[in-house]
């Protein structure tokens, strides 16, 4: 029994070996990522090689695992939707800027929309930008 435990073990090896070379791919250290996910990059000769590859955990504007960021303006406050398939904006939150970049994206799903009074007390905002994908 002991025996053919061994062997298996031995032949799994022995593919192993013969498949990657005995090669270990070394990852970078630093994520590499797009709009929607991020992965780190070999950084041995098999630069094609990618590891980690996974879907951005968006906590806020930015991904809790890679730090990739939505581009807006950090703190305005959202209400989610009733059926919680986006964000409203809802006010200014602790922003003091006087140009608001709404993001459109925050905790990983679309903002969709403006509250009506989200920004009626914010005299000192002097423009407001929005996302191209935001319905008016
Ligand atoms: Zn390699
Ligand atoms: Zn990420």
């Amino acid at each position: 029994m002991y025996l053919i435990i061994g062997l298996l073990c031995c032949l799994a090896c022995a593919i192993c070996i013969a498949a990657c070379g005995g090669h270990e791919h070394t990852y970078s250290d630093e994520w590499s990522s797009d709009e929607n996910e991020h992965w780190r990059a070999a950084v041995c000769e098999h630069v094609v090689e990618i590891a980690d590859k996974g879907a951005h955990e968006f906590d806020g504007l930015s991904c809790a695992v890679c730090g990739y960021a939505i581009p807006g303006t950090q703190g305005l406050e959202y209400s989610l939707s009733s059926d919680g398939s986006g964000y409203s904006v809802i006010g200014i939150g602790n922003v003091k800027e006087a140009e608001i970049e709404i993001p459109y994206m925050y905790n990983g799903l679309p903002v969709t929309g403006i509250g009506s009074n989200a920004f009626y007390y914010c005299s000192f905002i002097e423009s407001l930008s929005f996302p191209k994908a935001l319905p008016t």
